[in-house]
Parts: C-alpha cells; structure tokens; sequence
C-alpha cells in the first residue's frame, strides 16, 4: 500500500510540543509500547492505555505506513516498590496462590490477551518476554558497564546518573531534586540515591533468578524494555509509548540505558496516555475503586466501552462512570443501527456485487483511497445518476474532518464526531427516500473505513437477509419472477398464494408496492 501523504502531528513528550510525524525511514515505523506486569487480570485503565495504542497503530497502517508493533510482556524483575526495594510482583503472587512464578505469568498472559481481543485490539506482531530476553539484558548491562555508566556492588549493578548528564531530560527532572526526595535507607548500597538496578543479586528463595557475570540474580525492571525494543527495532526508532505515569522513573531509565550504551539517540517521539478516575479519584487496589475488565464486560459491551474511551482524548484523563457508560452505550447504538440498516438493505445483493459496487465506488469519494485528493464541494465530473450526490459530499465531508481530527496527534473525540454527522445525514438520506445501493455503498464504506478500521469499533451484521453470492441482477430476476407468480395468482383469485409469496418477500427484507404502473419492490 502507498504511503497516502499526509499532515500528522504528534504530541512528543521529549519535546512538550506537537511536531509533525516524520519516521526515521518511512514508510517503515518502529513502535514500542509497555506491556502489562502479568500479575492479576487487566483493568480499565489497561484498556484505555492500549485500546489509545491500538487506533494510534491502526491510523498509521490506514496512512500507509508499515509499522512493527512491539509490546513487552514483563513476567520478572517488576518490584512492588520502585526504588528497587520490595518484592518481585510476579513472584509475590506466586507465593501466594504457592505456584510457580511462571504459572502465574502464564495465566495472566493469557488473560490480558483474552481481553483484549474483546476489545477488539490488534495484537501487537511481536509480544516479547522479559524472562525470554536474559541474555540480551546481561548484554546490555555489559556495554553500559564498559561505557563507564554503571557500577557493580555486592552482585547488584547500578545506573550511574552521575555520569549521564542527559538524565531527566524526558520528565524534566532534576539530580539534585531526586537526591533531596530520596529516603536515606535506599540511598546505602549507591553511589546517588537516583541511581537505578540494572541487575539485582537474587536473595536466598528468589526463585526466578540466572547467572551473570556479576552472580545469580535478575534484571531490573526497566531494562527490559531498552534491551528488547532495541533487539527488534533498532538502537534508534520512532515511537515510544506508555502511560504518564511510567515517563518517571521507568521511561527516563529506559532513555539513559539505551543511549548510554550505545551513544545514539533512542526513540524520536514519546507517546504518553492518561490514565483512568473513578468518580474523579485515582484507581487504585487499595482505594477500593478497581474495576477489572472481566467485570466491567459483564456489565458493558466491549464496544461500548471502547468507545467510551476514544470519547476522549488519549492525553486526557478518563473518569470511569456509570453515567458517562450509559452515555457511550446510547451513543454506540446510534452508530450501529444505522450501520447495521446500510448493511441490511446491501446484503441482498451479495458478496459479489457488493464487492464490484464497492470498488468502483471507491473511484466516486476520493477520500476513500486517497484522502489527500478529497474534493469537499466539487463532485467528480461522472457521476452515475443513481449515485445520490449528497451522499458523496456528506461521506467526502466526514472523511476530510475525520482525517483531519486524527492527523492532529490523534483526537479521537473530534473524528468521532466526524462520524456521528455521517450518522445523521445517513439517516436523513435514507429516511427521505429509498436508496440506490452504490448510495448506499458509499456511506457504508464511510462508515467502515472510520468506525471500523481506523477507531476499531466492530458492529455485528445482521445476516438472516444475506443471500450469499447471488449478484443483484439474479436477485432482480428473481423477485420479478416471484412478483409475476403472485400477479397471476390474483388473477386466478388465488389470494391465498399471492399473499404467501408476499409474506416470504417480506422475511427477506423485500417490500411489494403496488401501483399504478404495476408492481414495485424494495428492500425494508
Ligand atoms: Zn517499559
């Protein structure tokens, strides 16, 4: 597919501005986001985190742009404390529910995927494991070690920030202001209370531990996600993303890992999300406000919660509320049954067709192959006279604002309601007077290419009235012979026929009318 051209801008957090998206060698893109810590079932704010991802991946695929998708699965080294204090998270549960680590990280890998294909994200093309990766975490503290960054102590090896004048350029955070906020305990083993684990010497029972050169132990959290972004992507690629809360410490070690090993620069742009409140409050386990995906699906459809989320923007925050959920669910009805009416009255005609028809209408909306060449006012010079032209400029319309909307670092809230005016003059259009099918076909194409590839949001068609590969003029022939079957029955006074052949026109969505100049037929 050719990069269509585009003018996307994207908010990068190294720089606090919106600059425009230019990869490093387009049309490649390399994109790394932070997966989840496999230790319990996703929640809600996981959701809004990757469900943001998952459309910022799928408009960069709809603009053309090859992009490899890596998400880690972090399964060891995720400390309950950050200041590389506390418990292994993963082996903490373990103990608990006495498995082994490796038992839950499994489990609740499958989890997190399970409800994300609810959700309908894509799956990431490569989902590395930090328990996987050993070897090129031990390789990556070596390079770091012989680059002077890093110092070992009793089997523990540190990040020297000392030494790395660049630290804190991501969250803008001083040296000297991290050393007054640290606490004196964590500051007895390093040289400078920010210095960070690269490796940690395992303690007696630590069960998920390897050898190094440094002794038995294991890699600290962040660096997982320099050594493993870095062995698919390149030392240097394009898009980092994560949540807000990670760009300290977690993001800015990732920085000072990659860069001091290998004196080039990481990542172009940094993407952060916002995370999720519940009736304004932070989440969290021990509020007692944590809403975990499998409970929030007994209640919402995963679309309405998907589409809850692209509400608002990936920058914002999002409070979680049973209102705001009722809201998105009436709002994803509307959506769906004018959806679901275009694809009822086109699937009478077949896969086929539908398909020639789509195709050759595709060349009648440019947005709808080359967004760049959208006409908003003007019309192509031919249109065929069964195309209704307002169908054309509402979807050609509703394209450019849509497209629009997303070139602007991504504002989902705005293309949404792009989409939300495609609803309202479809229904208009459709409620005046009966539509040919290319009409419809392009407002249907509209619709897909939006709601469908682009924000993910899937609608369930209603296939009883399909008629499987049958093209329209075999459908016509076949509801004119039907018709002439019935006309004769009257004829004969045979209501009893001619009023059965109506009722089976009408199972499959077809409406006799009779007239003046004899009968018509159309779909419901
Ligand atoms: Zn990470």
């Amino acid at each position: 597919m050719a990069l269509k051209p585009n003018n996307l801008h994207v908010y990068n957090t190294l720089s606090r501005s919106k600059e425009r998206f230019e990869p490093l060698a387009p049309p490649f893109v390399g994109m790394y986001v932070c997966g989840p810590t496999v230790y319990g079932d996703a929640h809600i704010g996981h959701a809004k985190s990757y469900v943001s991802f998952d459309v910022i991946v799928r408009y960069l695929r709809y603009l053309g742009y090859n992009v490899r998708y890596v998400q880690n699965i972090t399964d060891v080294g995720h400390l309950t404390d950050d200041a590389d204090q506390g418990e292994d998270k993963v082996e903490r549960k373990a103990r608990v529910e006495q498995v082994h680590p490796m038992q839950i990280a499994e489990k609740f890998t499958r989890s997190y995927f399970e409800d994300m294909d609810r959700l309908n994200l894509l799956r990431p093309d490569i989902s590395p494991r930090a328990s996987g990766h050993i070897i090129e975490q031990i390789e990556l503290v070596k390079a770091i070690l012989a680059r002077g960054h890093a110092y070992e102590t009793g089997g523990n090896v540190y990040f020297d920030v000392a030494s790395w004048p660049k630290y804190g350029k991501l969250s803008g955070r001083n040296v000297e202001e991290m050393q007054a906020g640290a606490r004196v305990e964590v500051a007895a083993e390093k040289r400078h209370p920010a210095d960070f684990a690269l490796w940690k010497r395992a303690e007696p029972g630590h069960i998920m531990q390897w050898p190094s050169p440094w002794g038995m132990g294991y890699p600290g959290w962040h660096l997982e996600c320099s050594a493993m972004s870095m062995k698919y992507l390149g030392e240097s690629f394009d898009i980092h993303g994560g949540g807000i809360e990670n760009q300290f410490p977690h993001h800015e070690d990732e920085i000072a890992q990659a860069e001091a090993a290998t004196g080039n620069p990481f990542v172009k742009y940094w993407l952060h999300n916002n995370m999720v409140t519940v009736g304004g409050q932070k989440m969290g386990k021990s509020l007692g406000n944590f809403i975990t995906l499998k409970d929030a699906f007994k209640k919402w459809d995963p679309m309405v919660l998907r589409l809850f989320i692209l509400q608002s923007h990936y920058r914002s925050p999002l409070d979680f509320s049973d209102e705001a959920l009722g809201a998105a669910k009436s709002g994803y009805e509307r959506l769906r049954t004018t959806v679901d009416a275009l694809q009822k009255r086109l699937s009478p005609y077949g896969q086929k067709i539908f398909n020639e028809i789509t195709a050759s209408v595709k060349s009648l909306v440019p947005g709808l192959a080359v967004p760049d060449a959208i006409v908003v006012h003007g019309l192509p010079e031919t249109v065929p006279s069964n195309v209704n032209k307002d169908a054309i400029r509402f979807a050609s319309e509703a394209l450019m604002q849509f497209e629009r909307a997303m070139d602007d670092d991504f504002n989902t809230p705005t293309a949404l309601a792009a989409i939300f005016d495609l609803v309202r003059d479809t229904n208009r259009l459709v409620s005046e007077a009966p539509q040919s099918v290319g009409t419809l076909c392009i407002l249907d194409i509209a619709f897909r290419q939006m709601a469908g590839d682009v924000l993910g949001l899937v609608f369930e068609v209603d296939s009883t009235v399909a008629t499987g590969g049958l093209d329209s003029e075999a459908v016509s022939v076949m509801i004119d012979t039907l018709i002439a079957i019935r006309n004769g029955a009257r004829k004969d006074k045979n209501f009893a026929l001619a009023d059965d052949v109506r009722k089976r026109l009408d199972k499959i969505g077809i409406v006799l009318e009779d007239t003046p100049e004899g009968t018509k037929w159309r779909f419901k």
